[in-house]
């Protein structure tokens, strides 16, 4: 396989995370009380809560690479509240109460993220500073309006989103036109392979077999089957997100889209004094084709967007993490945002795959008839949303009726995407769509009609 760039988190785990041992892949047939598939986030938080609910249970993790091989070690470090399916969407499908209990998990799934990543030796690399996210434009600052005004008519206070005016949105970030923004206390930067590694670490010393190494090239109720052996087991969790596609019969349950990112060089403490940030918020625009930004805790600025092309058959590849126009238009953006890094060294440039469902929405389940479990459509809010489902599924799996199993996004089922060619066509015209839109309101100073028209296949409401 040919090696991916490495992304910058791979390349600055903390010594003692860079140093863990490879698990062995898979050799023998085994049965284990329940089977997860993809060491990412989802499967390695859903082994961990079941392990430590149920010391008694035997689970494996089966894993094509490395755990934290996928998004799950190569994101932008958002650990949000935000999930991809706005709050007024569900709250149209199940009622104000159930999308404010849902958003109030969200946000408490943050902290406990932050808690977790404490105890599992990688909080220093973790601040709670909340995201800030500019307007920059009279139609960005409109959105942003409609957006706060929308989310409070629903029930949020200021104390979870408030809207900035352009002095207390330049306070927090003195990027280039900023006219106003808004705020939210409840996201953290993590370091997002620190975590996932010692995730890993945790989830064996719990007890868990990890195997590395190890393609699962069927999925089916009650057996999992690799090149080594075959796992049988009551329960069967799907956690394998933008990879999904490569599993016979689940070609079309989720649509891998690549999201790409640069860091640059450590920051003297004189620029970041001009930049801001002082509370480490992630950050984003309200412009249509989406860009987010971090502070890591070793003074990088790490920025990313989408626009990478969607590929046919649903296919992922580690070339396609790697897009020279994708990362120039990153690095122009950036500049663009903050002239005094200019002159900053990019030393790195990586990429990966998310996973977007038919219907834009994250969902978590359990058929209790087959055995067989998922979690995933995160899109690019899948840091945090992925504990909640970890957790849910401990919940599940444990035949326990609460609060988490209760929430709305658990038991959705999205429809498949359409065949090829049709998908292809659709998710690049959606990505096409978010560009164009950009363009169109710098030219018309309305908002987009284009990326109204084009909604239902770009997850708008
Ligand atoms: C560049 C980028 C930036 C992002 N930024 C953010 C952000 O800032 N905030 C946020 O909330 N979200 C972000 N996301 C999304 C977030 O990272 C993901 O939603 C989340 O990590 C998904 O975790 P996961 O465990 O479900 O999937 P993954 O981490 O992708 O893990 C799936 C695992 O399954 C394995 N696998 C797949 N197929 C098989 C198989 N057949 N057999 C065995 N193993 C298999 C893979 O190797 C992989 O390790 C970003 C994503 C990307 C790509």
């Amino acid at each position: 396989m040919t090696a991916p760039p490495p992304s910058l988190w791979l390349a600055t785990l903390p010594e003692s995370l860079a140093g863990l041992e490879p698990a062995a892949p898979l050799s023998r047939d085994v049965t284990a009380d329940v089977a997860i598939v993809g060491a990412g986030y989802t499967g390695l938080w859903t082994a961990w809560y079941l392990a430590q609910a149920r010391p008694d249970l035997s689970i494996v993790v089966l894993e094509k690479e490395f755990a934290g091989f996928g998004a799950s070690g190569r994101n932008g470090g958002w650990a949000s509240a935000l999930l991809p399916m706005s709050l007024a969407s569900v709250a149209h499908d199940h009622g104000p109460e159930a999308a404010l209990a849902q958003d109030a998990a969200m946000r408490a799934s943050v902290d406990e993220v932050v808690a977790r990543g404490r105890e599992l030796g990688v909080g220093h690399l973790i601040a709670k500073g909340g995201t800030v996210t500019l307007a920059r434009t009279p139609v960005q600052l409109e959105r942003a309006r409609a957006d706060v005004a929308g989310e409070h008519a629903l029930g949020l206070g200021e104390e979870q989103v408030r809207l900035l005016d352009a002095d207390q949105a330049r306070a927090r970030l003195a990027a280039t036109d900023v006219l106003g923004g808004t705020y939210t206390p409840d996201c953290a930067a993590i370091h997002p392979a620190a975590l996932a590694r010692a995730l890993a670490r945790g989830v064996q010393d719990a007890g868990v077999t990890l195997y590395e190494g190890t393609e699962v090239t069927a999925l089916e109720p009650h057996r999992v089957t690799t090149p080594g052996g075959t796992v049988t087991a009551d329960v069967v969790v799907r956690a394998t997100e933008g990879y999904t596609a490569g599993l016979p019969g689940y070609e079309r349950a989720v649509a891998p889209v690549y999201s790409l990112m640069i860091a640059t060089e450590p920051l003297s403490d004189q620029v970041w004094e001009r930049i801001g940030l002082a509370e480490r918020e992630t950050f984003s625009d309200y412009r249509h084709l989406i860009i987010y930004g971090q502070r890591t805790a070793d003074g990088r600025m790490v920025f990313g967007g989408r626009g990478a092309p969607y590929h046919f058959g649903s296919a992922t590849h580690p070339r396609f993490d790697s897009d020279a126009t994708v990362f120039r238009l990153l690095q122009d953006t950036l500049v663009e945002l903050f002239p005094s890094l200019a002159d900053a060294r990019i030393t790195h440039r990586w990429g990966g795959a998310l996973g977007i469902a038919r219907d834009w929405e994250a969902s978590v389940g359990l058929d209790s008839d087959t055995g067989l479990a998922w979690a995933g459509g995160y899109v690019g809010d899948g840091v945090t949303t992925t504990n909640l489902a970890g957790r849910t599924l401990r919940d599940l799996i444990l035949g326990q009726d609460t609060e988490l199993t209760a929430l709305p996004w658990v038991g959705h089922r999205s429809h498949a995407w359409e065949p090829e060619p049709l998908r292809w066509l659709g998710v690049n015209a959606g990505l096409t769509t978010m560009r164009l839109a950009d363009g169109e309101e710098r030219l018309t100073r309305r908002s987009s009609l284009l990326a109204r028209a084009m909604a239902p296949l770009t997850g708008g409401h």
